[in-house]
């Protein structure tokens, strides 16, 4: 990323500070116990073991000072100040789960995410380390749309679902919040799980990554040559998978089996020709089987089907981070100095279903148009509904405020 020249990181500045000047910031839950740490622009954390008394504490520091970053601790301490970390005490901790966008790999990635060259200005849409013109190690600049930005929001939201469903957490104790970039937090501060232990803290988050599953102790074992599955209306994850290998069986098709599982154009025409039979084995808690001539195949028809069952049903998260107790993260209500949008607390599941990242998350609306000139290549985006892009290198355009803060806190204008 480029530097920002002083003459825009004040221009910034100041409009953070008009923004927390007539804002008042009011999410965080138990700001007397946590420790807060701040950023400035490049930096996400520079400084940390700050505190606040109450909220209007806070409110008073951020109108004054007005940081690119805001975090809060996952963890709720006695003297959250002091240090170093002992000196602290924690009492109870929080557990976070994060989605971003570009976790997913989704195929957007390489449509609207750039690499460039600043050695001979060439430049890519996709992921490319080593200029292919001049050998020289590129920028990656990473971009969001409505569409991997729309995945990570499903996936919070099936997430607040298993939660509440594998571990009866209160969804009412989740509290969610988009961060201000890439994705969501979900924070849990339901009680059971404040005091949990680092290695409960691990079976847990393993469980919803689908780690170490034992198939067996769900009712699903090979045996004598046959599989056997757990009856119907099973509870928890059996339940899940079972009505998973249901709803597979009921749609599949050629093309599916042969996708998913690498079947052969035979084996997969001879499984959907069974497809009544396979249901009603399922119903008497067999897995079928005779399409292969060895016991084998089908077990492993069926292991990788289970498999697959497993990679849809769990998620994909960031371990190291729901363990870690001292953990910061983005405050909600507070600025994000990488995009100049709002870290939105979403209040209930019926906000989240709704929101809008690109549009919701934009505060700097007056209408206000400023001149930069692009310095790096930038695809088309869209923001506030209106989408702008693409810009060359060395172009000028004259754009909305907002807009012109998202550029320049990513690096690609000046
Ligand atoms: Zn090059
Ligand atoms: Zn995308």
């Amino acid at each position: 990323m480029q530097d920002i020249a002083q003459y825009n990181v004040n221009y910034i500045r100041t409009l953070f500070k008009k923004y927390y000047s007539s804002n008042f910031v009011s999410s965080p839950i138990a700001i007397e116990s946590r420790e807060v740490g701040i950023g400035e622009l490049g930096k996400k954390i520079s400084a940390r073991h700050l505190s606040f008394k109450n909220l209007d504490e806070l409110n008073a520091f951020l109108r004054t000072t007005a940081p690119f970053f805001v975090s809060y601790s996952v963890g709720y301490y006695r003297h959250p100040g002091m240090r170093p970390m002992e000196k602290k005490e924690m009492f109870a901790s929080d557990i976070v789960y994060e989605f971003d966008a570009d976790d997913f790999s989704l195929p957007c990635m390489n449509e609207h995410d750039v690499w460039y060259c600043s050695n001979c200005q060439t430049s890519g849409t996709g992921h490319k380390d080593i200029c292919p013109n001049c050998q020289g190690k590129t920028e990656i600049i990473e971009w969001v749309c409505d569409k991997c930005l729309g995945h990570a929001k499903s996936e919070t939201l099936r997430l607040m679902d298993f939660l509440e469903d594998s571990f009866k957490l209160d969804p009412n104790t989740f509290f969610v919040s988009f961060s201000g970039s890439k994705g969501y937090h979900i924070r849990v501060t339901d009680k059971s799980v404040q005091h949990l232990s680092k290695s409960s803290r691990l079976q847990m988050t393993n469980y919803i990554q689908g780690k170490d599953i034992e198939l067996e102790r769900l009712g699903f074992a090979f045996k004598d040559r046959q599989w056997y599955c757990p009856p119907k209306n099973s509870l928890g994850l059996s339940g899940k998978l079972l009505l998973f290998l249901k709803n597979y069986i009921t749609t599949m098709t050629e093309a599916g089996l042969i996708k998913d599982l690498g079947l052969t154009k035979a084996k997969a025409r001879k499984v959907i020709s069974n497809k009544e039979v396979i249901l009603n084995k399922m119903d008497n808690n067999i897995l079928w089987h005779g399409f292969s001539k060895d016991a084998k195949g089908d077990a492993k028809f069926w292991e990788d089907l289970l498999n697959l069952a497993i990679s849809k049903i769990c998620f994909r998260i960031d371990a190291s981070s729901s363990m870690d107790i001292y953990k910061l993260m983005r405050m909600p209500d507070t600025l994000h100095g990488g995009t100049g949008l709002l870290s939105c607390h979403i209040k209930s599941r019926e906000d989240l279903k709704s929101f809008e990242p690109l549009c919701d998350a934009v505060v700097f609306r007056e209408d206000i148009s400023r001149k930069i000139e692009v310095t790096r290549p930038v695809p088309k985006f869209s923001l506030m509904g209106q989408s702008f892009g693409p810009f060359e290198v060395s172009q000028t355009a004259e754009l909305p405020e907002a807009v012109c803060v998202y550029l320049l806190l990513k690096g690609v204008v000046k």
